[in-house]
């Protein structure tokens, strides 16, 4: 079980390095060994000073929910707070993805939200990608300001330094991570057609009662991230 999930990890670090979704050691992954809150208490994450491209089974390293060092060679990602903490808020989930794409991030630093209701598909999955308040990344501060956010969303944007995205697998972090970096290069070229258009609530309806229908979530999920007086 722990070598077949440091296996996934290896080849999702691997995805992450192709799509440019990180530059250099930027971006850390991990995953909760066993189910329930804090399960184990058993946490596989990449180390730090490793670029994702480059990253062996072998290097992962092991933590407990306190982030203290079970095993493994190398240093424990600096990111590691923020990686605790939302296996903290979330016991549904088992896996976090922390990247830095670049299109979405520049809308963060150009204070352009992510998350206008516009595109069907995301707004029936994900329901809207948020940004959190700037927090310095890799210290307590980091990962607080990321605290209500992710306790109710799978994808959100850390202003001014980058995604994190979270699943019941590695593989459904990673796929909400390449959704939001995809909607950010469509969003940005509709900015540059003339400006996305937004969907109507009648729309938005019916995207709420398909994401029941498929089983993600709830409809009221997609009303309350897409209420009237947000968009
Ligand atoms: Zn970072």
């Amino acid at each position: 079980m722990e070598w077949r999930l440091r296996r996934e990890m290896v080849s999702v670090a691997k995805r992450i390095d192709e799509r440019r979704l990180v530059a250099a050691s930027d971006g850390n992954i991990s995953v909760r060994i066993g189910g329930g809150r804090f399960g184990t208490g058993r946490i596989l994450i990449t180390p730090s000073g490793i670029a994702l491209g480059s990253l062996r089974p072998q290097d992962i390293v092991m933590i407990d929910h306190k982030g203290r060092l079970l095993s493994g060679d190398l240093k424990k990602s600096s990111e590691y707070r923020l990686h605790l903490m939302v296996y903290e808020v979330r016991c549904d989930v088992q896996a976090v993805i922390h990247a830095h794409p670049p299109v979405a991030n520049a809308f963060t630093f150009a204070g352009v939200p992510l998350d206008p209701c516009i595109v069907p598909e995301v707004v029936a999955t994900l329901g809207r990608i948020p940004t959190s308040d700037y927090g310095t990344p890799a210290t307590d501060e980091g990962a607080t300001v990321a605290r209500e956010l992710i306790a109710e969303h799978d994808a959100i944007m850390l202003q001014r330094h980058g995604s994190v995205t979270v699943g019941e697998s590695l593989v459904s972090a990673y796929h909400k991570l390449e959704k939001l970096e995809h909607t950010a290069e469509v969003l940005l070229a509709a900015y540059q057609l003339g400006g996305p258009k937004k969907l109507s609530q009648e729309e938005i309806e019916k995207l709420g009662k398909l994401r029941e229908d498929l089983g993600i979530g709830a409809a009221s999920d997609v009303l309350r991230a897409c209420r009237p007086a947000d968009r």
